[in-house]
């Protein structure tokens, strides 16, 4: 991946709601072409999706980064799935309980193999 492309696939990662693909090249500073071939490199390695959009009239498109299944082993320890997923507590993880334990548990199965 050209660091260009990194680059592209950076900005519509942090636009969670997706990006413009007339705003995409913009931000990249560069011309709506080279952006075209970005956009279809990434969406050629599944990265990215594409939805037609329409604003003032003018077609473009919503760029939106695909999200990757998690391996399930990474987010669990002793048969305890991670607790800040779903969490709405206020997080402080150095102080966190939850957190100490679960790891805690990682750190067991580690150990024994
Ligand atoms: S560290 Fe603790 S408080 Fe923060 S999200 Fe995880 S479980 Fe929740």
């Amino acid at each position: 991946m050209t660091e260009q492309e990194e680059e592209a696939l950076h900005i519509i990662q942090t636009h969670r709601q997706g990006i413009l693909q007339s705003e995409l090249w913009k931000e990249l500073n560069i011309d709506s072409r080279k952006c075209s071939r970005i956009v279809k490199r990434l969406l050629d390695a599944g990265l990215i999706e594409r939805i037609e959009y329409r604003s003032d009239g003018i077609r473009t498109y919503l760029l939106r980064a695909k999200t990757r299944a998690i391996d399930p082993s990474l987010i669990l320890a002793g048969g305890e799935i991670l607790p800040c997923i779903g969490c709405e507590r206020e997080c402080v993880p150095e102080e966190c309980s939850l957190l100490l334990d679960w790891m805690y548990q990682l750190v067991l199965e580690e150990y024994q193999g």
